[in-house]
């Protein structure tokens, strides 16, 4: 026996609008107890529709049922391992969404005066204050609305520091091994960067950054763990380098789960860098959700941050708009609200102890994977990484086999596909990432996979290249999928 939405149990979800039948609806609305009015007379005919709107005719429980099973189609973290490198695929504890669904936080408005969310502004205050103290920072504030935004707040600073003093410097110095947004973030802000070349071992030189420092730089912009997912080990040099130059340091800190409670930016040097509370602090990243990249700067740079800061006079909290060298506001209100609980609450929960192990585990986890993979894969940084491990299709270029298709096959086999083709400077990257959430089991069953599709690579080819088979829809054409999306199942299967 089947429904006609399921074929045994996979789904195969029809957009709504077909699932309308003429009439029918999920709403009862009692008898109307006041006057009708006329549309007619009331808006211009212009604004008046002709025809009902096009919206499907359905029952509460179709409705349920319809978006359940659509969102059944989605892979994500509740459901099983997702090692997208760089993107911190962790399971969050379902604690911090207690906390953030919380009424007397989710009934709160933006608009309610202060004395009305001492509450909120002290959760605000506090998270403030453990962020500063895990990453080194005077000063942080809470209201960019994600990692890339953080990093432009960070710039607009940087840019306003300078300005402060008398001058306009224009350039960035962004290494090979930063991530995407640093040099997008700094166009947007009107910076020119200068990329730098990484060495051997995977890191930036301090002579590299030496040869290439001026007046005009503002900046040097590091990615930490860089995409190799490597510590940069000259960072304290460089960072003297760079002031000595009257430039300043920014730290991409997205990835700051490799680093917490081992390593403050701020101690090395640092003078501005954004945390992800969606990656490291009790809330997923992706999926289009809401997230939040604060950002953290040194005593020097505190001036200029948003408005408003939240501050504690005595026993009570304030929101400080009158900060005159102050960037202005970045985000509506305070920022993402939501998000600050998850993060409070993620951190509350763990305490210095066990946010020191998450990192200590996550690296910990990417080693094991290392030390597994080198066996059977490229690892182009074998001896060494912190919490997310790069290799690559290299030594599978007789076999026709890329990086694609492993991406594709683990997907058989009930797996996220990793982060792929990134970072650029390794060629048919895949890029790991496990996490301090995943148990040795899984992390064994996710080895076994990828060491079954290396070896059918070497056999038998064309498993490989023409996976994923048992998923509902099977390989498509990339380009075109995001294009001319087909909403439905085709005769050809696809
Ligand atoms: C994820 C990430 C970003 C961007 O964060 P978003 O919240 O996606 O904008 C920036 N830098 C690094 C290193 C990242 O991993």
């Amino acid at each position: 026996m089947s429904t006609p939405e399921t074929r045994a149990m996979i789904v195969q979800e029809m957009p709504i609008f077909t699932q309308t039948t003429p009439g029918r609806s999920g709403a009862s609305l009692p008898e109307l107890d006041v006057p009708a009015v006329d549309p007619a007379k009331v808006w211009p005919a212009a604004l008046l529709r002709r025809e009902p709107p096009a919206l499907p005719e359905v029952s509460e429980p179709e409705v349920v049922r319809h978006y359940v099973r659509a969102s059944s189609w989605n892979f994500h973290v509740d459901r099983g391992m997702y090692p997208l490198g760089s993107c911190t695929m962790k399971y969050n504890p379902k604690n911090a969404d207690v906390a953030a669904s919380m009424p007397a936080f989710v009934e709160l408005h933006p608009y309610q005066p202060v004395d009305q969310i001492q509450g909120a502004l002290r959760v605000m205050h506090e998270l403030e204050l453990y962020l500063a103290q895990v990453a080194g920072f005077a000063r942080v504030t809470l209201q960019p609305a994600a990692g890339a935004h953080g990093e432009l707040t960070g710039l607009m600073i940087i840019r306003r520091y300078h300005e402060d003093r008398g001058r306009r410097r224009t350039k960035v110095l962004i290494p090979d091994t930063a991530h995407g947004t640093n040099p997008a973030s700094c166009t947007v802000n009107g910076f020119s960067t200068v990329q730098l070349p990484t060495s051997q071992r995977g890191c930036l030189l301090p002579e590299d950054v030496a040869r290439a420092l001026d007046d005009d730089v503002a900046a040097v912009m590091i990615t930490n763990p860089n995409t190799l997912g490597l510590f940069e080990e000259h960072i304290a040099e460089i960072a003297e380098l760079v002031h000595r130059a009257g430039g300043l340091v920014y730290m991409d800190g997205a990835n700051l789960n490799a680093l917490m409670g081992r390593f403050r930016p701020g101690d090395a040097g640092v003078d501005v860098m954004h945390y992800n509370l969606h990656k490291t602090f009790g809330t997923p990243h992706g999926g289009g959700g809401p997230g939040s990249g604060p950002v953290g700067v040194g005593a020097a740079l505190a001036p200029f941050l948003p408005v408003p800061t939240v501050e504690k006079n005595g026993s009570v909290y304030t929101l400080d708009w009158d900060r005159p060298k102050s960037i202005g506001q970045v985000r509506a209100f305070v920022g993402n609200f939501g998000i600050l609980l998850r993060g409070y609450a993620y951190i509350r929960e763990l305490g210095p102890d066990g946010l020191r192990l998450a990192t200590d585990m996550a690296v910990l986890n990417a080693n094991y994977l290392r030390a597994q993979l080198k066996d059977f894969l490229h690892v182009p940084h074998p001896d060494r990484c912190m919490h997310e491990v790069v290799a690559s299709d290299h030594d599978l270029k007789a076999t026709g086999v890329t990086t694609l298709d492993i991406a594709k096959r683990l997907m058989d086999y009930g797996f996220h596909p990793p982060t792929v083709y990134f970072p650029l400077v390794v060629h048919g990257a895949l890029m790991i990432e496990p996490t301090e959430t995943e148990t040795p089991q899984t992390l064994d069953c996710f080895v076994s996979a990828l060491r079954e599709i290396v070896d059918d690579a070497r056999n038998r080819p064309e498993l490989v290249k023409g996976a994923p088979h048992s998923t509902g829809l099977h390989r498509l054409n990339e380009t075109q999928a995001a294009r001319k999306p087909k909403l439905r199942f085709g005769a050809s299967g696809e």
